[in-house]
């Protein structure tokens, strides 16, 4: 299907960005990787009158990953995040979910930062970054603003963002030592977006879990954290029983909706299996076998 008709734009500075931004507002959209906002115009669910391609803009290029945290620029692919040693090692949970997002093709094109700015709350991204408790900076003319990311997504492809605003990085704390991550997700095919996936992270310290984040995502309108979970999980062994006590949680707390891929009640069993799958896996990450 071909797109309907728009103004392309190609800034060369984020200065220029912001300013066609702050003069076209409502009437501009980003184009970044285009793997997202493409299919949106051509399935006329979205018609930008003009159309901000942010691609060729120096300023957005950042990826900096290490022991004191990881700094992701809007520019930065999927796949240069899956294959950076950097990101493997101080951001984990990143580069376990770059696998899980569409095919090699999209990743080659898509953004990571991309996908967080367009918030479809099946997408692994933003799960990511609520586990981590990232930060994200959004600039406009008149300047810059920090945004955590439990405040960041607001419903189904709505967030924070002003419409004069540009995602310019997210900011990923430092990955602690003694912490294990994983990415887990049922997908109806390969490559599908998720029908329900987690987000986990566990630490663990003289034998006990010290601290836990589990981040769902295809499980309601945002990605979603289960405190009380987490909470369940602190203090005892990484093992089998921590982790059924934290699923069957899960599975009381989520409220997910239904539809023509699967009941709520059929997401809420899977997000109670992905619970105790998804924890295991993070410990087997730092050698912990539950
Ligand atoms: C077949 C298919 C399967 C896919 N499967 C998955 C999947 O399993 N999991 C998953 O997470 N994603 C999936 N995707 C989406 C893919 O990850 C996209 O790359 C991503 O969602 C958007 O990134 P992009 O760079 O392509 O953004 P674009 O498509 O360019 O933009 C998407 C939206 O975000 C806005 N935007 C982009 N960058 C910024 C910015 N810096 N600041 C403010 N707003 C911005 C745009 O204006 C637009 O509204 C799939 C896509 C396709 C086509």
């Amino acid at each position: 299907m071909k797109n309907p008709p728009f103004i392309y734009h190609r800034p060369e500075s984020l200065a220029e960005a912001l300013a066609l931004l702050a003069e076209f507002g409502d009437d501009a959209k980003i184009l970044a990787g285009g793997q997202s906002l493409l299919p949106v115009m051509a399935l006329r669910l979205g018609r930008p009158d003009h159309v901000v391609d942010i691609g060729r803009i120096p300023e957005l290029l950042t990826l900096d990953a290490g022991p004191s945290g990881t700094t992701i620029g809007a520019l930065v692919r999927h796949a240069e995040a899956e294959r950076s040693a950097a990101i493997a090692t101080h951001a984990p949970l990143v580069a376990a979910a770059a696998p899980h997002i569409g095919h090699r093709a999209i990743r080659t094109r898509g953004t990571l930062v991309g996908s967080v700015a367009h918030a479809d709350p099946a997408a692994e991204m933003p799960a990511v970054c609520l586990a981590l408790g990232a930060t994200m900076v959004a600039a406009s003319v008149g300047g810059t603003r920090l945004i955590d990311a439990a405040d960041f997504h607001e419903g189904y492809l709505t967030t924070a963002l002003e419409p004069n605003e540009i995602l310019t990085e997210i900011r990923l704390p430092a990955w602690p030592d003694d912490a294990g991550g994983a990415v887990v997700e049922i997908s109806r095919r390969h490559a599908d977006y998720a029908l329900v996936g987690l987000a986990c992270i566990i630490e663990v310290g003289d034998g006990s879990i010290t601290g836990a984040a589990l981040a769902f995502f295809g499980a309601d309108s945002t990605p979603v954290r289960v405190a009380d979970a987490e909470a369940v999980l602190v203090g005892r062994p990484p093992a089998e029983s921590a982790f059924a006590a934290a699923a069957e949680i899960v599975s009381a707390r989520l409220d997910p909706p239904s539809d023509i891929h699967g009941t709520a009640n059929y997401r809420k069993h899977i997000a109670g299996v992905l619970t105790r799958r998804g924890l295991a896996e993070a410990a087997a990450t730092i050698g912990v076998t539950a």
